[in-house]
């Protein structure tokens, strides 16, 4: 169960066993005495028992509540589907290093450190706006891409689609709704993801990458994504264009943070309160930069080609900030 999940929080109270009524005043505790007691001096007249209770009702209730069984918690329950709702910005978690290191075959955040080669990656998509703009100054500067679409946006922008890959560029898997898998069942993880697979399949993209909405994959939702054949992949560096940076903002970034193997995260697509008219400004003058500072533009799964597998993966975790 995710942290955040205030649904599990919510089932863990009541314990069970604990119906309405029989809270701690209604307990007849450890005090039977007392309690037979009170009944005898009742017989004596309702006045006498009252005046007994009234010496010491604290003592009563005071004892009777320390008694109380306290059974653990039940197992929660995952929750239900979650929607695509709201933005990138409202629903991101950044933690992801652990991934790494749980799964360091199967999850990736850059490429080889002694090549300066990078990959652009944007997810989202696609869409009728940011998408055609990014795949315009692409095919322009004659760079490869690599997009993580939703294929709920697919009944609406599928010629979009078409035109990733008719391009050369690399189609993968960021989910069928954008779902956060860590608030999914395992079976509505396989559902959401084999919907996406099928799209992604019928339109020639690569059907064994995956980047998870929000980087929200909690444990059991990374073992069923890697049980499902895929790869995960995350990135280096976060232009957080998501948060409507300008231009200025996505390349200083990007430029401060480059590192041979990088994988660059943008978007090309996102909910209605994004603007990402600075990933599109942006984007020419990144691939102008680079080259100019050597490094070389590859698809994603040629830069994955230079991971070491297993353990003993340098950088597993941290970002690695070097310039060729
Ligand atoms: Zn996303």
């Amino acid at each position: 169960m995710p942290p955040d999940d205030p649904a599990g929080t919510r089932r863990r109270s009541p314990a069970p066993g604990r119906r309405p009524g029989t809270g701690p005043s209604r307990r007849p505790g450890r005090r039977p005495g007392t309690v037979y007691a009170a009944l005898s001096l009742a017989a004596l007249g309702a006045g006498l028992a009252a005046l007994l209770l009234l010496a010491e009702p604290g003592t009563i209730r005071g004892q009777t509540a320390a008694y109380i069984p306290q059974p653990a918690p039940p197992p929660a329950a995952p929750a239900p589907f979650a929607p695509y709702e709201g933005s990138e910005a409202q629903h991101r978690r950044l933690e992801l290093a652990d991934l790494v290191a749980l799964f360091p075959d199967r999850v990736v955040r850059h490429g080889a450190a002694d090549r300066p080669a990078v990959a652009l990656t944007f997810d989202d998509g696609p869409d009728d706006r940011y998408t055609p703009a990014i795949l315009d100054i692409l095919a322009e500067h004659q760079v490869p891409g690599t997009f993580f679409i939703n294929g709920v946006r697919a009944e609406r922008s599928g010629d979009v689609l078409r035109r990733i890959v008719k391009e050369g560029h690399t189609l993968a898997s960021h989910g069928w709704a954008h779902a956060r898998y860590s608030a999914l069942t395992p079976d509505g993880i396989r559902a959401d993801l084999n919907r996406n697979k099928e799209l992604i399949k019928e339109l020639g993209g690569d059907t064994e990458l995956f980047r998870p909405p929000y980087g929200a994959l909690d444990m059991i939702a990374a073992e069923v994504v890697v049980n499902q054949g895929y790869h995960i992949v995350l990135w280096s560096i976060d232009t957080r264009d998501w948060m409507n940076r300008t231009a200025d903002e996505i390349v200083n970034t990007v430029l401060e943070e480059i590192h041979p193997g990088a994988i660059i995260l943008q978007h090309s697509a996102g909910g209605s309160d994004m603007d990402l008219s600075g990933t599109v400004e942006a984007l020419p003058i990144i691939i102008r930069e680079l080259k100019t500072l050597g490094y070389e533009f590859v698809p994603i799964r040629e830069l994955m080609g230079a991971v070491p597998a297993g353990p003993a993966e340098p950088e597993a975790g941290t970002r690695t900030v070097q310039r060729p």
